[in-house]
């Protein structure tokens, strides 16, 4: 499924606002949800019962990690780029602005300088490391597409909707493409690398997710839903259509409702696999000889 990218005119347009002019009738219906989820905790739950428990309802904190500060630097100056004019989307102002990104990032999240901290004292050769494999991932970005081409009608996009049974389902969606025929295409950036094979539907379940955000939010399924992982320069595209997303939502209720078991029961049972490596609350959970701390008194209804 891995594919090299096509670069594709895009429009400068944007995408229609919801039939009703902006207010969805759901809302009307919110003091009634049952709960909300979200792409990222829905796949907490189905990787493993337990972390989703830490995660949403302990909302236990974690530490900063270096992949996951690269990920949201790599794509705040992603997002930014588009602001510059199409002519000055390069590679050289994409790197020029990675460092003053940086500096922003950690003014509003301070604790971000102890991941290059070695007893307490800053260690830049590690930072210096660090924001060149930043660059790396944008330098990868720049050999699957041509941003100078691209005119994207939203990036950064809060959806959220409300199912039949109630629940709210919500995302944020990395970019949205309009081509010149109406087609949508959704894009996400990774910073890690590409699935093996075989494990693409994984991966693709948090756009088929965000596609299902669309086609509720503004009556249409997007063309193309695309992947793109800038820690190998490699590309997973689906084309979607209406029984896909039809069986998203049925997958996306029926994890809500093992959800909702498992608040009935308080049964969060760990589910110990490849997520462990990077799990901070090894030392509470069973799989690793810990025990989990008594469930709060109101646990959330949302994730
Ligand atoms: S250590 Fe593994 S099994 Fe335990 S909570 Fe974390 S991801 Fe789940």
């Amino acid at each position: 499924m891995s594919v090299p990218s096509p670069t594709v005119q895009l429009m400068d347009t944007e995408l229609a606002p919801p039939p009703d002019g902006g207010v969805e009738p759901f809302r009307e219906r919110w003091p009634e949800a049952v709960g909300s989820l979200s792409p990222s905790r829905a796949g907490d739950f189905v990787s493993c019962p337990l972390l989703y428990r830490f995660r949403t309802v302990d909302r236990l904190p974690e530490r900063p990690s270096v992949d996951a500060a690269r990920g949201t630097l790599v794509h705040k100056v992603l997002e930014d780029l588009f602001d510059r004019p199409p002519e000055e989307r390069t590679p050289v102002t994409a790197a020029a602005m990675l460092e003053p990104a940086w500096k922003v990032l950690v003014e509003e999240e301070p604790e971000l300088t102890t991941l290059f901290e070695r007893d307490g004292i800053a260690d830049e050769t590690a930072l210096a490391a660090w924001l060149a494999s930043c660059r790396a991932a944008l330098e990868r970005y720049f050999a699957l597409e041509d941003p100078r081409r691209l005119e994207p009608a939203d990036r950064e996009l809060y959806l959220e909707s409300m199912t039949d049974s109630l629940l709210v389902l919500r995302g944020i969606i990395d970019r949205v493409d309009l081509a010149a025929d109406g087609a949508i295409r959704v894009v996400d950036y990774k910073s890690g690398r590409s699935p093996r094979e075989g494990s693409e539907a994984r991966a693709l379940f948090q756009l088929k997710f965000y596609a299902l955000l669309l086609w509720r939010t503004r009556g249409v399924v997007p063309h193309r839903l695309q992947l793109m992982y800038l820690g190998d320069g490699q590309i997973v595209s689906y084309d979607p259509d209406e029984q896909d997303l039809v069986a998203t939502e049925r997958k996306v209720e029926a994890i809500w409702e093992a959800i909702s078991l498992a608040r009935e029961t308080g049964e969060w049972l760990p589910s110990p696999g490849a997520l462990c490596r990077w799990c901070d609350h090894q030392a509470l959970c069973p799989a690793f000889g810990g025990t989990p701390p008594p469930l709060p008194e109101a646990p959330a209804s949302s994730g």
